[in-house]
Order: C-alpha cells, then sequence, then structure tokens
C-alpha cells in the first residue's frame, strides 16, 4: 500500500522525468489510436467489392442475408435508402483463382470480398450509376463485377420483363462506356471490362422461366429497347453513315447489328453469363452464383 502511496507521489512530482513521459503519452496516444483505426477502415475499403443490382423484388436483399449469415438467416428489410449496404463475405477460394487473387486480402484457401446491395427502385439508381462510375479512378477500390438479379417468375410479364431489360441495358451501357475509354486510353483489353452475371432467381417457383429463356427474353427486349434509342438519334436528322464515335458510344454492343446478344459485349470485354438459382425452396440454390462470384474476385 505504502508503496502504491510512494508511485502516486511521485507521478504527482512534477519532476523532469514525469513530465518528459507526460507529454510522450500526451503525443502518442493519438497517433497510435489513428493507426489502429486507419489500418481497420483500409483493409475494409480495400476489398474487391461485387455490386449486386437489379430491380426491386428481385430477392437482393435476401441474397445478401443468405451470403452473409448462411440459409437460416431471416432476411432484413429491403434496401429503399440511399444508402448502399454492404457486406464482407469470406469463401472458399476456387483452386484457379486462389494463385491469381491479385486482393491479397485472403488466405491461400479463403477470399473476402465486399458484397454492396443497391436499392432497386428506379428514383434511386443514380446513387447506383454513381458507385459504378465513382470507383473507375480508384482501382482497389473498383467494382470487380457485378450481379444483375432478376426474379425469373416475374419475366413473363412484359411490364416487368421490359423494367427488367431496360435496367440492365442501362448497366451495359455505362460499363461498354467505361471499357471503350479504358480501351481508348491504352489499357491492356482483359484490365477493361467489369464480368456480369445474370442471376435468374427464383427458379424454385414452376412459373419461372429457365436461365436460357430469361437469357433469350431479356436479349430481345434490349434489342427493341436499343432500336428504339437508336431510332431516337436517326430522326434527329443524322443519317445512318454520318454517325460518328459519339453514337457508336450510345449503341450497345456489336455497332449496327440487328439484334442484340450478350456475347457482343465481349468486344468491350465485358463478359456476360446468365445463370439460374434460387435464394431460397428448393432448386439449384445459389451455389453456381457464389462460385461465379469467387473466380471473379
Ligand atoms: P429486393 O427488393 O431485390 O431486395 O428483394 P427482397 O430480397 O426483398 O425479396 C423480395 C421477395 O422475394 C421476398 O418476399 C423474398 O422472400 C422473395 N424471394 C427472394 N428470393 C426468393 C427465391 O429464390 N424464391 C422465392 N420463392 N422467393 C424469393
Amino acid at each position: 500500500m505504502s508503496s502504491f502511496a510512494n508511485f502516486l507521489e511521485y507521478i504527482m512530482t512534477p519532476t523532469p522525468g514525469v513530465i518528459f513521459v507526460g507529454i510522450l503519452v500526451v503525443l502518442l496516444v493519438p497517433v497510435l489510436l489513428h493507426v489502429v483505426l486507419a489500418t481497420n477502415v483500409t483493409s475494409l475499403t480495400h476489398l474487391p467489392t461485387i455490386l449486386l443490382v437489379g430491380p426491386s423484388g428481385a430477392g437482393k436483399t435476401a441474397l445478401v442475408t443468405r451470403m452473409e449469415r448462411g440459409p437460416e438467416a431471416q432476411p432484413t428489410e429491403t434496401h429503399t435508402t440511399t444508402n448502399l449496404h454492404s457486406v464482407e463475405i469470406e469463401t472458399p477460394a476456387p483452386a484457379s483463382s486462389s494463385a491469381s487473387s491479385s486482393s491479397g486480402s485472403g488466405s491461400a484457401e479463403h477470399i473476402k470480398f465486399l458484397l454492396t446491395d443497391t436499392p432497386g427502385h428506379g428514383k434511386l439508381r443514380p446513387y447506383v450509376f454513381n458507385r459504378l462510375g465513382a470507383t473507375a479512378e480508384n482501382e482497389k477500390g473498383r467494382v470487380r463485377a457485378v450481379v444483375f438479379l432478376c426474379d425469373a417468375a416475374a419475366l413473363s410479364d412484359p411490364d416487368a420483363l421490359r423494367h427488367a431489360a431496360a435496367y440492365l441495358y442501362d448497366v451495359l451501357l455505362l460499363l461498354q462506356r467505361r471499357a471503350s475509354a479504358r480501351i481508348r486510353a491504352g489499357t491492356p483489353p482483359a484490365k477493361c471490362g467489369t464480368p456480369v452475371l445474370v442471376a435468374a432467381n427464383k427458379l424454385d417457383l414452376f412459373t419461372a422461366l429457365p436461365g436460357t429463356a430469361v437469357k433469350s427474353s431479356l436479349e430481345s427486349e434490349i434489342t427493341r429497347i436499343r432500336a428504339s434509342r437508336s431510332k431516337g438519334l436517326l430522326d434527329s436528322g443524322v443519317g445512318a453513315d454520318d454517325v460518328g464515335s459519339e453514337a457508336q458510344d450510345d449503341w450497345l454492343g456489336e455497332y449496327g447489328s440487328q439484334k442484340f446478344t450478350f456475347e457482343q459485349m465481349g468486344e468491350f470485354s465485358i463478359q456476360v453469363d446468365v445463370i439460374g438459382g434460387n435464394v431460397s425452396g428448393e432448386g439449384p440454390g445459389i451455389e453456381k452464383w457464389w462460385q461465379w462470384m469467387a473466380y471473379r474476385i
């Protein structure tokens, strides 16, 4: 007890030694706090990101919850705010990607990435496109891949198909413009494009279209959208032969082609895959989507 009293008396006495230690503590504690906090934030923001987009009701929130917390988790509420909601996902690395994983964020057996959910409502779409575009400058936080989730059971309804195809058209056109700009800037083609997974959800429902039908329906609808948007340009008085690079930038896929196909996006190093699955119920599940994402990290 007396030694504690002596110690107290010593540190309360303003000797040069005590003053020196006091100054060190005052200066170093904030610096140490900053280093610790900044390291944590940096490791999060430097994780590669996969952006999850798609119309409302497609099952985005359900998919994020399932990937984060497993099949038994209760889905949280759908996001209707402007905030993009990111969760950290850890997954076994596929054999061929673990060696080439450039994130440096996972071990040889596991990789980590951020899955960023976005609001599906049309009015909030600018926030989604901002996120897609803003990361173009930042290689580390760049969106590595885009998952476009749609409700395969709803696509037999013409309105739902039009709605989903228009959203996908806008996403692909943005990625195509971004890839074209990179190609023009001399970036190696393999690094220009952002891969896209069209995930056809709710295959547990008997009304759901199979993956192949989802692909052909979306391609046909995008062909129609492309034709009507280019008609607007031609109606403005510019001849088909006179349209310059600006018009080509506004044309999705192979310039001048009659029919749009997802394969045409390969011209811009953008690979588009369509894979069916389901977040809940009986069916193929989410395994193939999960593998697709792991390969893109
Ligand atoms: P979001 O608006 O895209 O976030 O969609 P939600 O995740 O809120 O899902 C909309 C509705 O679809 C919810 O009632 C989900 O339970 C349901 N849902 C999601 N995935 C599936 C699925 O694979 N099969 C079925 N039958 N329903 C699903």
